[in-house]
């Protein structure tokens, strides 16, 4: 049977990250994708122009038209704008119980806020408690806990302990924001620290990265694969996908990788 994984994401114009970025990966890795959407950006490689958040009545009622006909597997959360959309999808996911990787997307690659500041709090009381895995990048770990981006893999798992606190079942922290000659991301999951080493990439076309990566992991979930199977084989998935990103050459700005 063909695993099935959703989306819950904004739409990017450009391709490149967002709802493109997820259903590209889960076709790449075999995955039937579903989507829902949680608002339209009007996007390219050089930045955000617009961005139009859809109302909770639509995004609950794309939610329920899939989940109440399709067998999915894994839902992975991204861009998620609002305290209503956050609200709207924590009710869906109660109602649904389903596997969730939550991406805590704030920033555009371009450095455009896709987050609402008055949403953070919401992000973290009612979303947080239903991931089973968090998969937040440096700076963003950083914003989730009130610390200042981490620099030591100590300072890693301290804040992975407390975002752990808040809830989900496992938290991923993406070294990727990272200066040392490796991109290391650490899994905690409460009892134990798993490394996913990969080699830090030269290219500046990394449009899309943390959608690919979170939509890679939910597509290993929906396959049926345990956690540390499922991140080990998205990394790997994501680091090809960069390394063919030069080739890519789509934009005159920061570009997508390469599915
Ligand atoms: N979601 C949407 C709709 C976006 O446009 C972006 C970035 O532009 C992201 C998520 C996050 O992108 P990235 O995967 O590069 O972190």
């Amino acid at each position: 049977m063909t695993a099935i994984a959703l989306t819950i994401a904004g739409s990017d114009s450009g391709g490149g990250a967002g709802i493109q970025a997820d259903i590209k990966t889960f076709s790449a890795l075999g995955v039937y994708g579903t989507s829902v959407l949680t608002a339209i950006t009007a996007q390219n490689t050089l930045g955000v122009t617009a961005i139009e958040n859809l109302s909770p009545g639509i995004i609950r009622a794309q939610i329920d038209a899939v989940l109440s006909d399709i067998a999915v597997g894994a839902i992975k959360i991204g861009m998620v704008s609002t305290v209503e959309t956050i609200g709207t999808i924590a009710e869906a996911l109660i109602r649904w119980q389903r596997q969730a990787v939550v991406d805590p997307v704030m920033v555009a690659t371009s450095g455009d806020p896709l987050l609402q500041p008055e949403a953070v709090e919401a992000l973290r009381a009612q979303l947080l408690p239903l991931a089973s895995v968090l998969t937040p990048n440096l700076p963003e770990a950083a914003l989730l806990t009130g610390t200042s981006v981490a620099e030591t893999e100590r300072e890693m798992a301290m804040q992975a302990e407390m975002l752990l606190k808040l809830g989900p079942a496992a938290v991923l922290i993406k070294g990727g924001h990272g200066h040392t000659s490796l991109s290391t991301d650490l899994l905690f999951d409460g009892t134990s620290v798993t490394r996913f080493d990969g080699p830090r990439l030269a290219t500046t076309h990394d449009h899309g990265t943390g959608c690919t990566l979170a939509a890679a992991i939910a597509g290993g979930l929906a396959k049926g694969l345990d956690l540390q199977t499922a991140i080990g084989e998205a990394k790997e998935y994501l680091t090809a996908a960069m390394a063919a990103a030069d080739g890519l050459n789509v934009g005159r700005g920061r570009g997508p990788v390469h599915h």
